[in-house]
């Protein structure tokens, strides 16, 4: 293999940068030229596509967001679509892609794979939400970004004796949420992934406020629904003053954070590993820090899950 591409697509994430550096460094280490396609599959088919050097990574390591831009690209799902991207990876001289990304940006990889294009992908989402991997490059700076944004809450939740609702990103996956909640000491967290029990929401709130509470924090993920509707309830069945903050895209951008730099230079560096070794269609990650690599297929055949210790550990802990 002696030309590969690099594309980032879906939700950006904090550390998609960290990825794409250690991709083109551990190619050109390995005698290997990169081409960084920009805006994900859209740019494929658009023609985006550009060498990149030593120096065009360099300075990107510890910035937001993605220096080869992302997009979403519906044309990319259709049998077309993939035609038009097999023809401009041909006509670069491309022989593998690196995608980085979420499961959408999986599904693009396993069908060029099966097309006959190596691809292999690398977990870059907030969500946390792919199966076969302990973690996925960004969330862990999303979740320190929601933990210093709830710190800060908090102090104004104490200082006013006021119930805070924080709605935070995870349409799916509780698993920001879940962690979120744990290391702040939330009174409540509701994920999609286990049954809300408002009841016991309402009693915990209350037996706290018993026992003399200054604040209390519940951490919604947003696939529970709106927290501003959340909010409304608590009030009523309360009567707390109750109030509502939905971090939004906030949680997206910043600079990744030493754990996510580590992991996406490692995931990034073992992907390339890989396409030279001839591999194809898998799905790079982590798991008891050890890296291993699934068969892409599989990954979107599986279901991810939260680990449902944490979220009984919350609950014990704040009883
Ligand atoms: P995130 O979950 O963080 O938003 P993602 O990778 O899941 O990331 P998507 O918008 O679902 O984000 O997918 C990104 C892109 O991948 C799509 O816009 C499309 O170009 C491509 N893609 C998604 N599904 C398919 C598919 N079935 N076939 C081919 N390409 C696909």
């Amino acid at each position: 293999m002696k030309k590969i591409g690099v594309l980032t697509s879906g939700g950006d994430a904090p550390g998609m940068n960290a990825a794409i550096r250690a991709v083109v460094r551990k190619a050109i280490f390995n005698g290997v030229e990169v081409y960084g396609i920009q805006h994900g599959y859209q740019g494929l088919l658009d023609g985006t596509i550009e060498k990149m050097e030593l120096g065009s990574v360099g300075d990107i390591i510890q910035r937001g967001g993605t220096k080869l831009y992302s997009a979403r690209c519906e044309e990319f799902k259709t049998e077309e679509g993939q035609q038009k991207g097999i023809k401009q990876l041909q006509k670069h001289g491309i022989e593998g892609l690196i995608a980085i990304g979420g499961d959408g940006t999986f599904m693009g990889a396993k069908k060029l794979t099966e097309k006959g294009y190596p691809c292999i992908g690398v977990p870059g989402t907030i969500d946390n939400d792919i199966p076969g991997t302990d973690f996925t490059i960004g969330f862990d700076t999303a979740l320190n970004t929601i933990i210093d944004a709830i710190d800060k809450i908090r102090d104004t939740a104490t200082s006013h004796e006021r119930t805070y609702v924080i709605e935070v990103m995870g349409r799916d996956a509780g698993d920001l949420a879940l962690w979120a909640g744990l290391a702040d000491g939330a009174e409540s967290i509701l994920i999609p992934e286990v049954k809300d029990d408002f009841g016991e929401v309402i009693d915990r709130l209350k037996r706290g406020h018993e026992r003399g509470k200054k604040h209390s924090i519940i951490i919604l993920a947003e696939g529970m629904g709106s927290g501003f509707d959340y909010g409304k309830k608590i009030k009523e069945a309360t009567d707390l003053e109750t109030r509502v903050t939905v971090l939004g895209h906030t949680q997206r951008g910043g600079s990744p954070s030493a754990s996510d730099r580590v992991l996406a230079s490692r995931l990034g560096s073992y992907a390339v590993d890989l396409l030279i070794a001839g591999k194809a269609g898998r799905m790079v990650g982590i798991e008891k820090n050890e890296l291993v690599d699934h068969d892409i297929v599989e990954i979107l055949n599986t279901k991810h899950s939260v680990d449902l210790n944490l979220y009984h550990l919350s609950n014990e802990l704040s009883i």
